[in-house]
């Protein structure tokens, strides 16, 4: 079985986007309305030759009481599942409850974590990732899921974890 990569991080932070950007291909679904990913979808990704399955993750209700519990709930069991797992958050932004709950699941599990700092779309927007030195959890990622920007180094990271 091929390693696996999972893509977990509140609604809305471009986990989709990303997931296309890593697999080259339009089929995980955005929308501009959070929380249209339903559960988890798994997809095969291949960078450098290195072959690796991509779980994108979703499926809450963001209107619903409780979205840090729900979304601490879907990281949980993506990441009990993946051999490393991608943490991506809104750099525009910023750490929010939800993205704290998901920090707190991330260090029970032990698991490597590549931090994703997505939505930094030009250079000017760079300085508001820098905060996210703050979660512990290594270098972030400066990505545009949108644009691409980033997309290559932040392989090489996922690919240094898996
Ligand atoms: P998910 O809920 O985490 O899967 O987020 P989606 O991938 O569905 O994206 C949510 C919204 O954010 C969509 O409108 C995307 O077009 C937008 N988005 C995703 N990545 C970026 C980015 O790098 N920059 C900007 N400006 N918007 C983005
Ligand atoms: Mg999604």
């Amino acid at each position: 079985p091929l390693p696996v990569l999972a893509v977990v991080g509140r609604p809305n932070v471009g986990k989709s986007t990303l997931v296309n950007r890593i697999i080259g291909r339009r089929e995980a679904v955005v929308e501009d309305r959070p929380g249209v990913t339903r559960d988890r979808v798994s997809y095969d990704a291949v960078w450098n030759g290195r072959q690796f399955t991509v779980v994108d993750t979703g499926g809450w209700d963001p209107d619903a009481r409780g979205l840090a519990a729900q979304v601490a709930a879907q990281a949980e069991v993506a990441v009990s599942v993946a051999d490393a797992v991608l943490f991506v958050v809104d750099a525009a932004v910023g750490i929010t409850d939800a993205d704290e709950a998901v920090v707190r699941v991330l260090r029970r599990s032990k698991k490597p974590v590549v931090l994703a700092a997505n939505k930094v779309d030009d250079q000017r927007a760079e300085a508001e990732a820098h905060g996210l030195w703050n979660l512990g959890l290594g270098e972030p990622q400066v990505v545009s899921a949108l644009h691409g920007r980033g997309s290559g180094d932040l392989l090489d990271a996922v690919l240094a974890a898996l």
